[in-house]
């Protein structure tokens, strides 16, 4: 009979671009919204990376490339992680994709057969278990809270360790968490891992938006061993604002590369010509632009941490990294407001706020915040908080 097939039947669509359209959607309507959805950066894309898209387009840059992105994107990448992350991998090991989402999958696809087990430690970013379930893995979520800041300790993870573990997805600085690894815990991790021999996803797409003087560790700079076993994720989305560029990268042992390429080659081919210039300007540009942005992104962080405690109901902790809080917000649950999801729909109906549910993260007592908005909007989305949550207790 003419259906969808089970695979489709079980995904569901991403509620974080889901809140961000509809907060969009609502804002074209003329509706005053605080849109705390959005987990893309507020400010623009930097002026040297558009010019070198448009002067890439004008020359008639416009073919396609190499499946895995061009020879000098993936040199400027090699060099970027080498020289930021301690990484060496050489061109045959990179792969360039439509986002850092679309690495992850590949890198899935690539790695997991049907019933291998992909340890995810919850909470998690909302695409990770629809990506694990459309290759028909089985997710092994391990629980963490705030007594760990969300990170989860070294004993806890190797009881979730079976014969049958596959893939562990490692995410740090976290979203929805903002939760960092110190290197303590990611040399804890890599031991596990050569031990029991799976592979490591490290998605470091926050690595540059991190807080207070810590330090991003990538797994895969910790010896040979763990390198073989780890795929590192990152892309340009969050560091360059360039979200709507859709660009992303993974690098790994060649083998893992080569099946990510031939997957790539059958469903998405290269990623935009255009475009690939415009990242190697990214990756050799100057610091300072991002720098400036974490700064601002640290003011806003102290100030939507001080004003979550100061609401009767809410507690929330101080994230190391990444531009959201993670506020425990059970503490409004009962009657109308049943958890996450009714919390947010009343905040949107009430106070035209917008906010996404700590359920898609597998963390209901939660809701997340993006203070990826201007301060202004953060002062005033606080205001509608503060005064719509009176009204529950
Ligand atoms: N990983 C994490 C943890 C994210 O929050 C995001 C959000 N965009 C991505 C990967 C994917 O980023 P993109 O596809 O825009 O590169
Ligand atoms: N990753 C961002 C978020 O969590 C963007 C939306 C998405 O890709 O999920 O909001």
């Amino acid at each position: 009979m003419a259906s969808i097939s089970r695979r489709a039947g079980n995904v569901s669509p991403s509620p974080t671009l889901a809140i961000t359209a509809k907060a969009k959607a609502m804002q074209a309507e003329g509706i005053d919204v605080v849109n705390f959805g959005a987990g893309e950066p507020d400010f623009d894309t930097p002026q040297h990376v558009k010019d070198a898209a448009i002067v890439s387009l004008q020359s008639g840059f416009t073919k396609y490339t190499p499946t895995s992105g061009t020879a000098d994107l993936k040199k400027a990448i090699s060099e970027k992680l080498r020289r930021e992350n301690g990484l060496q991998y050489g061109a045959g090991e990179i792969i360039v994709s439509l986002g850092a989402k679309h690495s992850i999958y590949n890198a899935v696809q690539a790695t997991v057969d049907p019933g291998d087990e992909v340890i995810i430690p919850a909470p998690y970013w909302v695409s990770y278990p629809e990506i694990v379930g459309m290759a028909d893995g089985k997710c092994v979520f391990v629980e963490t809270d705030e007594s760990t800041d969300f990170t989860v300790p070294i004993d806890t993870l190797r009881k979730a360790v079976s014969p049958r573990t596959k893939l562990l997805i490692l995410n740090s600085p976290s979203n929805p968490t903002g939760g960092v690894y110190n290197r303590e815990q990611i040399e804890q991790i890599a031991q596990l891992a050569v031990e029991r021999g799976f592979y490591v996803l490290s998605d470091e797409i926050y690595e540059k938006i991190i807080y207070d003087g810590r330090e991003h560790v990538s797994i895969g700079s910790l010896g040979d061993a763990i390198k073989k076993l780890t795929i590192t994720i990152n892309g340009f989305s969050k560091a360059f604002s360039m979200t709507g560029w859709r660009l992303g990268y993974a690098a790994a042992e060649k083998p893992i590369v080569d099946a990510m390429e031939a997957i790539q080659s059958h469903s998405a081919s290269n990623l935009v010509s255009f475009t690939q210039p415009a990242a190697v300007a990214a990756l050799n540009g100057p610091e300072e632009l991002v720098r400036e942005m974490v700064a601002e992104f640290d003011k806003r962080r102290q100030y939507i941490v001080g004003r979550l405690n100061d609401i009767k109901g809410i507690t929330c902790t101080m994230p190391g990294g990444a531009f959201y809080v993670f506020p425990n917000v059970s503490g409004l649950y009962g009657g109308k407001i049943t958890g996450s999801d009714a919390l947010c729909d009343y905040l949107l109906r009430e106070a035209n706020v917008a906010a996404v549910a700590g359920s898609g993260f597998g963390a209901d007592p939660y809701i997340r915040l993006s203070y990826a908005t201007s301060m202004g909007n953060i002062e005033k989305g606080l205001d509608r908080i503060a005064a719509a949550v009176s009204k529950l207790l």
